[in-house]
């Protein structure tokens, strides 16, 4: 890809928002907040090779906390840890984010923010009950340079 495509990629992030290139919250792979730390579910984390896991409670929509497969270094399986105890130990700052932040802003934010991953939320007022936020998809710093560097 030449410097041209780049710079034009760089230029467009203004004009694209994180809605137009998260990862939908279905096709995230995720670990409920109630599940342990068994062999099986350790070796299911580390086979899928993300680096990190969303966790969720109750609806997939809920992310409650975020666990980095380094957080696992220290747990032995046989212990059959719950993750709630690796969640509250390491405790990670989650980052929400509007449908419609742009990339450029996004970008900036990655940049200043310790971690490289940010939910896309959205309020939820339709029904009866009171406006609930959920969590649409996720975005990385990958998924940002990704709009730069592919660009047409
Ligand atoms: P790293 O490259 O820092 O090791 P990674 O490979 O786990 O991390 P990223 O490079 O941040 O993930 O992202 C690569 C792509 O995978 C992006 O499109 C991102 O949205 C997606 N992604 C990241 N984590 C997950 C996950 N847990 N489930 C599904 N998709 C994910
Ligand atoms: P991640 O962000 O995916 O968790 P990381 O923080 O280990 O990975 P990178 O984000 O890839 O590493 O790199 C951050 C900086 O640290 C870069 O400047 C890289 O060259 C440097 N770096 C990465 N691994 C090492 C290492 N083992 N020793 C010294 N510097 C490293």
């Amino acid at each position: 890809k030449g410097e041209v495509d780049i710079i034009s990629g760089a230029l467009e992030l203004k004009s694209k928002c994180v809605s137009e290139v998260m990862t939908s919250i279905d096709d995230c792979y995720m670990i409920d907040y109630s599940a342990v730390l068994d062999f099986n579910t350790m070796s299911d984390i580390m086979s899928k090779g993300f680096t990190r896991i969303p966790v969720y409670m109750g609806e997939r929509s809920n992310i409650v906390a975020l666990l980095f497969v380094k957080d696992l270094a220290f747990v032995d399986p046989d212990d059959c840890t719950p993750l709630k105890t690796v969640c509250k130990f390491y405790n990670h700052p989650i980052n929400f984010v509007f449908g419609d932040t742009t990339l450029d802003v996004m970008l900036e934010e990655f940049k200043k923010g310790q971690c490289h991953m940010a939910f896309v939320n959205r309020v939820n007022s339709e029904g009866d009950g009171d406006p609930f936020y959920e969590v649409l998809g996720i975005v990385t710093l990958e998924d940002v340079i990704e709009e730069i560097i592919k660009s047409e």
